[in-house]
């Protein structure tokens, strides 16, 4: 039976993420010859909608609104609520990033209805889809089934493949208007970091490092090395507890959970904790001049050695690719 099928788009400095484009995927998987509607929310975010629709959505609906410039738990539901309301979507898709795991709960409890979260895989199986998701931080993984009511998910950035970009797709774009009010929280000002390169939970090539590194100078051979992959920077949490970086370059059960294609572990013993957050990436390497260190045991490359050496000789191999 065809489904319809809303899908969030998720804007970050006014650029869509990586994973709205992968949820339009996803979304294709479960439509079953339905349509896939992308939902975009903010006070500006009419000029994304068609970058929605060459990702491969069939048409786009925006909701502006002024109170909805910065993301707020309470407004962003009122407006996906309101399309919801106008829409009855079969399903609804959002990336399992920081604001889909707040927003997704509290859509799925105003429609009564399940959530399948982090999914990392969409299969066709007898009984309907079937979701794929980790479980016990990364140890196994549980398949899920839904048979009943609105089937509601959050992928899991960087493991649903996206459809390829194609400008000369087209679709109609509309605006629903939802009234924004007693808002619990308002933002007034939001102070950012200076970001460096690659969104860590998007990056498709990761170098973290550990206690191992030694100092925060000891991270510049590993930017380096990060910036010749095109890839992020990332931690452990002995690291960020030394004080080499920064807490939003943690990976783990307490820190970020990626997948990335490639994720090189420098200095990092592999602790579960750290393991929870990086064991389902593709290919592992790991560095380190402790021959029995636990993360040998997920790596699917390890090198015996001095990170000092072994990370600078890596840079200058790539840089000759
Ligand atoms: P260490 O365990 O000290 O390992 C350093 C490694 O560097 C060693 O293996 C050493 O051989 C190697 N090394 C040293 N010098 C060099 C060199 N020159 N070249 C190569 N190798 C070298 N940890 C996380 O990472 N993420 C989390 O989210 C997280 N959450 C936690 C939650 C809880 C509730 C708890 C209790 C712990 C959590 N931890 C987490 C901490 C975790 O248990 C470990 O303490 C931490 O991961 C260790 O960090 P590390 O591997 O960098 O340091």
């Amino acid at each position: 039976m065809a489904k319809k099928v809303l899908v969030l788009g998720e804007l970050r400095d006014g650029s869509l993420r990586n994973v709205s484009f992968e949820a339009i995927a996803a979304g294709k998987k479960v439509a079953e010859s339905g349509e896939v509607v992308a939902v975009l929310i903010g006070d500006s975010v009419k000029d994304s909608a068609s970058e929605m629709i060459h990702y491969g959505a069939d048409r786009a609906i925006t909701v502006e609104d002024e109170q909805l410039k910065h993301y707020t738990s309470d407004g962003f539901s009122q407006a996906f609520m309101a399309v919801v309301n106008e829409e009855n979507p079969d399903v609804i898709v959002f990336g399992h990033t920081s604001l889909g795991k707040d927003l997704s709960p509290k859509i799925a409890s105003k429609l009564n209805t399940g959530l399948i979260s982090d999914v990392t895989a969409i299969e066709e199986g007898n009984d309907g889809m079937v979701f794929t998701r980790p479980i016990y931080s990364g140890k196994a993984f549980e398949n899920k089934v839904i048979t009943d009511g609105i089937t509601f998910f959050t992928i899991r950035p960087n493991n649903i493949e996206p459809m390829a970009k194609d400008e000369s797709r087209s679709g109609e774009v509309t605006a629903v208007s939802a009234e924004i009010k007693d808002l619990r929280t308002i933002i007034k000002e939001v102070i950012t970091k200076a970001s460096e390169g690659v969104d860590l939970s998007e990056a498709k090539v990761i170098v973290a490092g550990g206690r191992g590194v030694k100092s925060a100078e000891g991270f510049e051979p590993l930017k380096e090395l990060a910036d010749v992959l095109g890839g992020a920077v990332g931690a452990s949490r002995g690291a960020c507890d030394a004080d080499y970086c920064d807490y939003s370059l943690q990976i783990g059960q307490t820190g970020k959970v990626v997948t990335p294609d490639l994720y090189i572990a420098c200095g990092i013993s592999g602790a579960i904790q750290h393991m929870a957050g990086m064991s389902n990436s593709k290919v592992i390497v790991a560095i380190n001049k402790d021959p029995e260190a636990n993360i040998f045991n997920v790596a699917d490359y390890g090198i015996v050695g001095d990170l000092f050496e072994v990370v600078p000789l890596l840079t200058e191999e790539f840089k000759k690719m």
